[in-house]
Formats: C-alpha cells, sequence, structure tokens
C-alpha cells in the first residue's frame, strides 16, 4: 500500500473516518461492556480539553516540563493515598494496567537478584485467574509463571498456591478483583504466605483500585486488598478504566522507593548522553498524564462518591434483573461491578450473538464459557433495552439450541475429539485464517468460541489465534 499520491482534503478526510466507524461498537449508546468506560459528555470533554492542552509535551523528560512532572507525581500520590499507601508507597505512571504489571515482574526480577542471588530461574505464582499481562510479563522478562487453578468461587486457592511455592519462587499475585469474574482474592491469606516465605507480592486493582476505596466507603463489605495489608509489597491501578481518566494513564506502586529502584533503567554510555527511564516507554504522551490529573481535580473525593455511588447501583439492578432469569446466572459473588453471566441450559455464546445483531458488545470467556459485563455509570441509561433484547436473545438461543448454530458448535465439538490430530490441526488452520479477513466486525462469535473450547491441543489454540492475529493486522501492500 502506498501513501494517496496527493493529500486528501480535511472534510473528506474527517468524513472517510466517520464513515469507517460506523462499523465500531455503540459505546456512546451503552452498549459496550467492555473497552470503553463511559463517564458521560462531561468527564469526557474534561480529559479531551486537558489532553489537547499538553497533547505535545513529552514525558520523557520531566525535568524539561515541570508541569508534567507535578501532574504525573500528585496523580501517583493520590493513588497511593487511595491505597493506604502510609506516605512511603512510590510509583510511576505507564501506558496502562499492562505496563504497570510488566514492571512490578521485572522489579520482582531484579529485587531477586539483589536479595535471592542463588535463584537462576525465578518464577512467580499466580491464580489462572489472573490477568494475562503476568503471562506476557513473564515471557518477556524471563519469569515462570505458574498458574493455580482457582477455588470453585472463582478466588485464588492459597493452599494450591502455598504447595507451589519452591526454592525458584519470587513473587505471589492476587487481583482485586479478577477481570474474569469480578471476585477479590483472599489477599490478606496471599500476603501473609509471601510474609512467610520472603517473597513479594503484587495485588492486580488495574480495574479495581480507585472503585473498592468508595465502594468501601459506601457501605459495601470489602476486606482488606491494599498497601494496608502486611505484606503487599506493589500494586497497579488503572485510571484509564475506573478512574474515567484518557487512554494510555496506569500507575504502578510499591511499598517504597527502595523496591522502585529496581524498575527503573539506565545506560550511561550512550553517546546521546546519560538516559534514565522510569518505565518501558521512551517518548510518554503528556496528554494522558495531564488528562489523568485534571479528572482526579475535577471529580475530587465527592465526585468519584457519587459516580461510583452510581456505577454500585447499576450493577445491583442489572444483578437484581440477571436473578430473574431462568436460563442466566452470575458467576460466582461478584465483589464489584465486573460481572460474568454463565449458564448451565444454553450456550451463552449464542445469547452474545443474538445480543451482537442489536449491537451489543460481551466479552466472550471460556473456562466457564461466560459473558463479561464491566458495568459503568453510563449503563443505567440503556438497561431497559438491554433485558428486553436479553429476553429474546435467551429465547433464541434456546431454539436454536437444537437447531442451527448449536447444531454445528456441537457437531465441532464432536468431530474435533473423533478426528485425526493432523486433521483438527489443518481445520483449526482454516478456521484461523477466516477470522478478521474483513473490515466489519464479525456477526458471529459462537462457532467459533465453540471450536476453541473442544480444542484441546494448545498448540492448536495458539496457532489459531495466531492467524487471527495475522489476519487482523494485515497490511495490504
Ligand atoms: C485491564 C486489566 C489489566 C490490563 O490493563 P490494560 O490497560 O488493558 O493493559 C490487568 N489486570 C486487570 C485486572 C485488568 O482489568
Amino acid at each position: 500500500m502506498n501513501l494517496p499520491e496527493k493529500g486528501i482534503k480535511k472534510s473528506e478526510l474527517f468524513s472517510q473516518m466517520e464513515e469507517v466507524r460506523k462499523n465500531d461498537i455503540k459505546w456512546k449508546e451503552g452498549k459496550a461492556f467492555s473497552l470503553v468506560f463511559n463517564g458521560g459528555q462531561e468527564l469526557s470533554d474534561i480529559i479531551k480539553e486537558a489532553y489537547l492542552l499538553f497533547f505535545s509535551e513529552n514525558g520523557l523528560n520531566p525535568s524539561a516540563f515541570p508541569s508534567l512532572k507535578k501532574f504525573e507525581n500528585e496523580v501517583v500520590g493520590m493513588t497511593a493515598g487511595l491505597l493506604n499507601g502510609g506516605g512511603k508507597a512510590a510509583g510511576t505512571m505507564t501506558s496502562g494496567g499492562t505496563e504497570s504489571i510488566l514492571m512490578a515482574i521485572k522489579t520482582a526480577r531484579e529485587w531477586a537478584k539483589k536479595h535471592k542471588p542463588n535463584i537462576k530461574n525465578p518464577e512467580l505464582i499466580m491464580p489462572i485467574s489472573a490477568h494475562p499481562a503476568f503471562n506476557k510479563g513473564g515471557h518477556y522478562f524471563g519469569v515462570k509463571v505458574v498458574s493455580i487453578p482457582t477455588r470453585d468461587d472463582y478466588r485464588a486457592n492459597v493452599e494450591a498456591m502455598k504447595k507451589a511455592i519452591n526454592e525458584n519462587t519470587i513473587m505471589l499475585v492476587g487481583s482485586s478483583p479478577s477481570y474474569p469474574q469480578g471476585v477479590i482474592d483472599p489477599i490478606q491469606e496471599i500476603a501473609s504466605l509471601a510474609l512467610e516465605n520472603n517473597l513479594l507480592m503484587h495485588v492486580d486493582a488495574c480495574v479495581g483500585g480507585i472503585v473498592l476505596p468508595y465502594y468501601k466507603k459506601l457501605g459495601a463489605d470489602i476486606p482488606a486488598f491494599d498497601f494496608s495489608v502486611p505484606g503487599v509489597t506493589s500494586m497497579s491501578v488503572d485510571l484509564h478504566k475506573y478512574g474515567y481518566a484518557a487512554k494510555g494513564a496506569s500507575v504502578v506502586l510499591y511499598k517504597d522507593k527502595e523496591l522502585r529502584r529496581h524498575q527503573f533503567y539506565v545506560t550511561t554510555d550512550w553517546p546521546g548522553g546519560m538516559y534514565g527511564s522510569p518505565a518501558v516507554l521512551g517518548t510518554r504522551p503528556g496528554g494522558a498524564i495531564a488528562a489523568a490529573w485534571a479528572i482526579m481535580n475535577y471529580l475530587g473525593e465527592e465526585g468519584y462518591l457519587n459516580l461510583i455511588g452510581k456505577i454500585k447501583e447499576t450493577t445491583e439492578e442489572f444483578k437484581s434483573r440477571i436473578a430473574k432469569l431462568k436460563d442466566i446466572q452470575v458467576a460466582g459473588d461478584p465483589d464489584m461491578s465486573v460481572i460474568c453471566l454463565i449458564s448451565d441450559t444454553i450456550d451463552v455464546f449464542q445469547v452474545g450473538d443474538e445480543m451482537a445483531k442489536n449491537g451489543w458488545h460481551m466479552d466472550m470467556q471460556q473456562d466457564p464459557n461466560g459473558l463479561h459485563l464491566t458495568i459503568s455509570a453510563a449503563h443505567a441509561t440503556s438497561i431497559d433495552e438491554f433485558f428486553k433484547d436479553l429476553e429474546v436473545a435467551i429465547a433464541e438461543a434456546k431454539g436454536l439450541g437444537n437447531k442451527l448454530g448449536g447444531m454445528k458448535t456441537a457437531m465441532a465439538k464432536g468431530l474435533l475429539k473423533s478426528m485425526p490430530k493432523k486433521m483438527v490441526t489443518k481445520m483449526v488452520k482454516k478456521e484461523g485464517q477466516s477470522v478478521g479477513k474483513t473490515d466489519a466486525r464479525p456477526a458471529k462469535m459462537a462457532p467459533m468460541y465453540g471450536m476453541m473450547a473442544a480444542i484441546t491441543d494448545n498448540q492448536d489454540r495458539e496457532t489459531l489465534v495466531k492467524d487471527a492475529l495475522d489476519n487482523l493486522f494485515s497490511q495490504r501492500v
């Protein structure tokens, strides 16, 4: 593909962009339950204005921009304050939860080099519900990730984590709450285990770090989950989720500065000068830092309390309406506004596909098969329509169960089980290569997810997903 011969006129350019976004998920209408955290027009205007004001500034060198230095330090300080950092906690802003988690793992590795020099092959232990950013971080930094199945209530199985500790273990992980089912792991038990074994302990509060302190203030029964728990040594908190900041804003926190030093990267012999960088990125968008500072100060304690109060009410409304439905249940007992819908009578993926016909977007999950809902205040306006469509979708899925889609999935499962391994691999290859081929969003995900669930070989699953990625990121040359 080449650049256009001549530049495109501004008006034409923007109308083209408006045109292509027509296929995108309808988050403004309250129809998306992941990817976009919609705090409404007023908040969105604040972060946009702040972002644009610092659009060109670069957080790479805070000494050149005392403004960004102030914003970042105050954002990290306010976040640490919310999480009982006790005046000693220290951190940095990052581009997102993934970067925060990568940094916590890198820090743990460096810490272990210093404090446990005999360890050559470091390992971290986490519940399998912990975010894939930990697997990614382990992969990037050469730390083996030991994933432990959760208990029946989807919370970390601390006994099993204890058994997995060996001479190579450097860190334990818990989530507050986990992304898949929205439940808080037994943080206090994991942290004591870490203390007893002289290990680091990371609490992933990417999705819950801003919400849970206010849930507590609103009277919810939330166990201690932050630096108030002895043994917790680092935390990740995304501001671009429930902090309602602009995308590209998260905070990684450590119990003290000494631990944080292991995160920094420095090289001193570059002809371009001494180079010190706090986290993964080099150039860091000033807009994201400024917008985070702006929204935290715009909302303040009172604003977050109101906003999260609304989120809590809306979530309770969702839960109580779901409780009235026969064929769909909430998985486990979620602690905040992240919930997962499951069913033992119908195929929830088909429900997801039926809902998608009306523009609803819910992520599909596995083990157990489920639909994921991250609830925002803005969903209060779409809740009636959601349940109207959901009832229809359930009825459709029930009918379909014995017909087309369900049969296809069931057939795929049955066939795959009895097919020779080579054939399965070939079929998987074909399926993967068809994903993401067109510009439109795929109309049906159930058959694909059904098939994925039926594939037992991890290599085949990986191939399928890598083929899909190849297609999604295909440049037309
Ligand atoms: C979103 C999320 C992450 C990853 O954050 P990104 O900003 O998507 O990189 C990690 N952990 C949990 C619990 C999350 O919800």
